[in-house]
């Protein structure tokens, strides 16, 4: 679907490029000693909880693109025939996909035994929630009004019954 408003700021590049970099920041760890410094010994309690992170986690963002379809976008954009999407996943909560992403980001805090490249994930993902997720509410207010005020009004943001 052809993007038929768009609400990418420098702002919104400037996050993305952080994620990205959080994102990369493991990889480096895996292919070189950069990160050596930070090491310390990985234990079984944190690695079992971080693999269950991923797998709810994956299991999670695999259904918020199959719930939203045609309607994702990785940055703030509202596509041609957008519909709101209040159904599956998102009937709970308005940011399943970002959930998910934060579930994997802490699954990697506690599966990498370094003080760098654990957190450097969940830490980007978490500026970009804290600078995004209402500039986001705000466009689909702007776009789908009483609908989404509605929907807003009975649903959480991230966990379901809490937050
Ligand atoms: N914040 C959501 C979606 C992330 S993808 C989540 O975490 O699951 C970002 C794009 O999805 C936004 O630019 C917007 O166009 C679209 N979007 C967000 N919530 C939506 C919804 N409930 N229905 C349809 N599209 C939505």
């Amino acid at each position: 679907m052809k993007v038929a408003k768009s609400h990418k700021t420098p702002l919104e590049t400037g996050l993305l490029v952080l994620v990205w970099v959080g994102f990369f920041v493991p990889l480096v760890w895996v292919a070189s000693p950069a990160f050596s410094f930070a090491e310390y010994p990985l234990h079984t309690g944190p690695l079992v909880a971080g693999v269950t992170c991923f797998v709810i986690g994956l299991w999670l963002f695999y259904r918020s693109h199959a719930d939203l379809g045609t309607n994702w976008s990785i940055t703030l954009e509202v596509r041609e025939q957008h519909r709101l999407i209040t159904r599956g996943v998102y009937h709970r909560i308005r940011h399943p996909m970002y959930s998910a992403l934060v579930l994997y980001s802490v699954g990697q805090a506690l599966v990498i035994p370094n003080w760098v490249a654990g957190p450097a994930n969940l830490s980007a993902f978490a500026i970009l929630l804290a600078l995004r997720m209402r500039a986001e509410e705000r466009m689909m207010a702007d776009e789908f009004g009483a609908e989404y005020a509605e929907y807003s009004a009975r649903t959480k943001r991230l966990v379901p019954g809490v937050w």
